[in-house]
């Protein structure tokens, strides 16, 4: 078997967010697909797996052995990560099993939380709360959403007026969904020191289950304090793209969980290098996954056999046609979500539904106040 072709597909799913999968193509009719979702760098991306890709074709799929990389930062740490996966998916329909078998086998299904924050347009407490509650509905245990809009620490540094509103919204969530669903609170970064210790106390008494980037995590000693001043478990490390980034962070001692993403931080290999050294540590892992249905079943199977997984994120109610474009749906029961038993990855890749929604250019990554 020799690898053909290397294609990147860019799919257009609303205002805010563009999907980037990676296709490699072989002779003997497998095809693997990954995901390198980055958004607002989808052309850059698409170039690197070009680059990175390049290389492969001629080449056995099952002696590829690992990629590697070491320049190029975070866009290049996307493209490597999508050819990842997509060749572990060629490795497990060449062996007719799934991904999560050739990596040991694990759990039937993992823990799962509703990410409601994009599928999410009406922003009012009361908008935010009915969409927690349809993610209860629909199976989930636990919910989490980004409710800081109005607040970013370099505009807006000791207006707390400005924080209320992500108060109210996290307050509405909480009443809604009732003391025995998880709810956990992502800041994107927006706080400084004070203002993330000020808002972690309040939100403790609402009983959060993490606080997840309430400052920089370019200074873990921040961090640090924003963990030991509010008491809550700290949850963090989704942009990061190597080892010594999150040995960084773990010898802090500033996270209890890291978010390493199977997109960015080398594929199924990488986030199984950062879930053992996080292990060493004490730390426990919930993969980073507010992206498409390629890696959410990558990180599936990688999430199957971690002994320190915690949780697994996804990005509910985004878009309608979210499993429609791998054409299987990984069923969600009492907060777990099925790990796929087909072989390879799992998925069946939609070229044509693809090809309906082509890129449009959006520049989230760009703005902070856009990032979602
Ligand atoms: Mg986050």
């Amino acid at each position: 078997m020799r690898i053909t072709a290397v294609q990147t597909i860019v799919v257009n799913v609303s205002p805010f967010t563009n999907w980037t999968f990676v296709r490699l193509e072989t002779d003997d009719g497998i095809a693997g697909v990954g995901e390198a979702t980055l958004i607002g760098f989808e052309p850059a991306v698409a170039s690197l797996v070009g680059e990175i890709g390049a290389p492969l074709v001629g080449r056995n799929p099952l002696e590829a052995g690992p990629l590697h990389m070491t320049q190029g930062g975070h866009i290049a740490a996307a493209a490597l990560s999508g050819l990842e996966q997509a060749l572990w998916d060629i490795r497990g329909k060449a062996h007719g099993v799934p991904v999560h078998r050739l990596l040991g086998g694990g759990r039937p299904a993992v823990p799962v939380y509703a990410n409601i924050n994009r599928g999410t347009r009406d922003r009012s407490p009361r908008g935010v709360g009915a969409r927690a509650e349809e993610a209860v509905s629909a199976g989930f245990g636990a919910v989490k959403f980004a409710p800081f809009d109005e607040y970013l620490w370099w505009e807006a540094a000791g207006r707390r007026d400005l924080l209320e509103p992500g108060i109210r919204r996290v307050e509405a969530i909480r009443e809604t969904v009732g003391p025995r669903v998880a709810v956990k609170v992502d800041c994107h970064w927006r706080f400084d020191v004070p203002a993330a210790i000020e808002v972690g106390r309040r939100l403790a008494a609402l009983d959060l289950a993490w606080y997840e980037a309430p400052v920089s995590e370019r200074d873990p000693d921040a961090v640090r304090e924003v963990r030991e001043q509010t008491g809550l478990r700290i949850a963090g490390g989704e942009l990061q793209t190597s080892l010594l980034d999150y040995r960084r962070l773990l010898e802090a001692r500033c996270m209890d969980v890291l978010m390493p993403d199977v997109k960015y931080v080398g594929g199924i290999q990488g986030v199984l290098k950062v879930a053992t050294l996080a292990e060493a540590f004490g730390a426990s892992i919930a993969p980073h996954n507010p992206s498409g249905p390629v890696a959410t079943a990558a990180t599936l199977h990688a999430a199957a056999v971690l002994p320190n997984l915690m949780t697994v994120e996804y990005q509910f109610a985004e878009v309608e046609w979210y499993w429609d474009l791998v054409q299987v749906e990984f069923a969600v029961k009492d907060g777990h979500m099925q790990v796929p038993q087909s072989p390879g990855l799992g998925v069946n890749f939609d070229m044509a539904l693809a090809a309906k929604y082509p890129y449009q250019p959006v520049r989230h990554m760009q703005d902070p106040r856009l990032f979602v």
